[in-house]
């Protein structure tokens, strides 16, 4: 299916023909129609299906570029898989209206990140540990998100980082939407959305 198709605004409809992005990949067809009506989701994808496509436009979707607050998290398991997931975002946002995305991860000094947070940002993409690190600061507020993503939520787990999950989502709204990826399900994941997702549709391709 086309993305033409999708209910996207016309600067990221234009931006995805000029990236040569024409047709969805099977994870797109089958969680961008429901992430756009703000469902929650848990996605069974693998990486190279464009998964980071499929909830990267759903977040561009419900931004308000107007606003400077943070108004999506995306938590990865890995400070590269952060890095990879920012590039992407930035791709699909580069034709809206100037959408800063932060990248926070462990490994590099707080301070600066902190800086950065301090004037604004659209979009935050990080590990879960240095993410509690400026909840706890305060650099970091979660009171206008709209769109929260668990990345590779499998990973996650396997990592030890689901109390730290857990702690962030606390702190976001309680209207919100939620969105999980993740390459397996295991009865770690079901516990996890059943904690903090509101009626999750389930994709699998
Ligand atoms: P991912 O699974 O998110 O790591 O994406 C794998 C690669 O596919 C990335 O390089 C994306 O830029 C690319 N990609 C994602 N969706 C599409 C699409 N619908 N058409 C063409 N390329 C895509």
């Amino acid at each position: 299916r086309p993305f033409a198709d999708l209910p996207l605004s016309p600067a990221l409809q234009a931006n995805l023909t000029q990236l040569g992005y024409a047709q969805m990949t099977p994870i797109q067809a089958a969680s961008l129609p429901l992430a756009l009506q703000g469902r929650d989701l848990i996605a069974q994808a693998q990486t190279g299906s464009g998964k980071t496509a499929a909830f990267a436009l759903s977040l561009l979707h419900r931004l308000d570029a107007s606003s400077m607050e943070v108004q999506a998290l995306v938590l990865c398991p890995t400070r590269e898989l952060a890095e990879q997931v920012t590039q992407e975002i930035r791709r699909l946002a580069r034709a809206a209206d100037n959408i800063k995305v932060l990248t926070l991860c462990g490994g590099s000094p707080l301070r600066p990140q902190a800086e950065s947070l301090a004037y604004g940002a659209h979009i935050v993409v990080g590990t879960p540990g240095r993410l509690l690190d400026h909840l706890e600061r305060g650099s970091l507020g979660l009171g206008r998100i709209r769109t929260l993503v668990l990345d590779e939520a499998d990973r996650m787990l396997d990592m030890g980082f689901v109390d730290d999950i857990v702690q962030v989502a606390k702190r976001c709204p309680k209207e919100r939407q939620t969105l999980l990826f993740s390459a397996t399900y295991p009865a770690g994941i079901a516990d996890l959305a059943q904690r903090f997702m509101r009626e999750p549709a389930e994709v699998k391709v």
